[in-house]
């Protein structure tokens, strides 16, 4: 049994455990150390952060911070909200369409799993055109933009900018024809690259991936359109206008969750911002294509150009050998590597928190085991 009371968990052990998880993810150890001591007493108050009136003096400043960080890092006008919303991205694949969609056509790029899932949720509120698919390739790229066909004067456009299973994302973020909001789906990838939150009408993210633990969504979304809700159909909790308006306070928000999202949003103000993330990303993402690319025993299914910087998907020669390297790599400390059950192989996410070190020992693991394996 690990010795909880002095602390000696696997994490202080001499084996570095390096956490390759799709989401929930890894988080800075410095901000698991922060919560670990604030959790007991916070900040003098006598009480842990758990137990605090969402309405008192101590969280209020949290929930203010995480706003202020989050419109800071990513350059945010007063022109659009930020809101943290209960239910995960997934909830907003609904929400979304009940607000924005009432019964016009919204047009949808079919990139994988989540953005299927998002249309799906969003037929029941109006018309939706897929306006392309790579889901007959297995969502191994994504659809050229020269090719989709958009519908003209459409409620909005939504796209999955990064797709956690099948490992690809937009190099290049694309625009939407004038007039059309651009929406997008960046619970894997929001925040580990730089864009224009200009060229959006709306973006969500689950924060479980790079921003913050389960619990919470971050909704950044233009004013103008929120006010477009028909009140008298959206339920109260449902609408985004009631999130701006209270604050996110209408009811008891996730308290941990935001507090969890301030400290990373500090870590990552801390470290140079957004665009010190994307170099430190890239320059993960590199070393393991490249070392992909040099390699005749793995492979990676995705197209070059579509390649994502936070999740790198690859195989091994076969299904056998894909379970032996992840379990022989779960036993080297490097855990949570097996592909999503719909795809298979492996995949290594490789969000904010994943030092060069981690990607670097995933490499050296990859050696040896094509030497002993091949
Ligand atoms: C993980 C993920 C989701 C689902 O997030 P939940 O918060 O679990 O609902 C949706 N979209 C993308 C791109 C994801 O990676």
């Amino acid at each position: 049994m690990p010795d909880m009371v002095s602390g000696t968990s696997q994490r202080e052990k001499e084996m570095k455990i390096y956490n390759f998880s799709a989401g929930p993810a890894m988080l800075p150890e410095a901000v698991m150390r922060k919560a670990q001591a604030e959790f007991i007493d916070f900040q003098g108050s006598g009480s842990g952060i758990l137990e605090l009136s969402h309405r008192g003096k101590f969280f209020q400043p949290v929930i203010d911070r995480a706003e202020a960080n989050v419109r800071e890092l990513l350059n945010i006008s007063d022109d659009y909200a930020v809101c943290f919303v209960q239910g995960g991205a997934s909830m907003q694949f609904a929400m979304l369409a009940m607000n924005l969609l009432n019964g016009g056509t919204a047009d949808y790029v079919d990139t994988g799993v989540w953005s299927n899932k998002a249309a799906k949720e969003a037929k029941m509120f109006g018309n939706v055109n897929i306006v392309a698919s790579s889901r007959d390739d297995k969502y191994d790229h994504i659809p050229a933009a020269s090719e989709w066909k958009l519908t003209p004067g459409a409620a909005y456009m939504h796209i999955t900018s990064n797709n956690t299973i099948a490992g690809t994302q937009y190099i290049d973020l694309p625009t939407a024809p004038a007039g059309v909001p651009l929406i997008a789906d960046m619970s894997s990838d929001v925040m580990s690259r730089m864009f224009d939150i200009n060229k959006f009408g709306m973006v969500y993210a689950g924060a479980q991936k790079n921003i913050g633990p389960a619990g919470v969504a971050l909704v950044i979304i233009r004013k103008d359109l929120a006010a477009r809700t028909d009140e008298s159909k959206v339920p109260t909790m449902l609408r985004y206008s009631t999130y701006i308006n209270e604050g996110s306070m209408f009811n008891t928000p996730p308290t941990f969750a935001i507090y969890i999202l301030a400290l990373i949003t500090d870590w990552l103000k801390e470290n140079g911002g957004i665009a010190a993330m994307e170099q430190h990303n890239n320059a993960k993402a590199k070393m393991l294509y490249d070392f992909l690319d040099e390699s005749s025993f793995y492979a990676s299914p995705v197209a070059k150009a579509d390649r994502s910087r936070m999740n790198v998907v690859f195989r091994t020669p076969s299904d056998e050998l894909d379970a032996k390297f992840v379990s022989e790599a779960t036993a080297c400390g490097l855990t949570q590597l097996k592909g999503h059950r719909l795809v298979g192989g492996c995949r290594a996410s490789i969000y904010n928190a994943m030092p060069v070190e981690g990607v670097q020992a995933l490499i050296d693991f990859m050696k040896k085991f094509e030497c002993a394996n091949k």
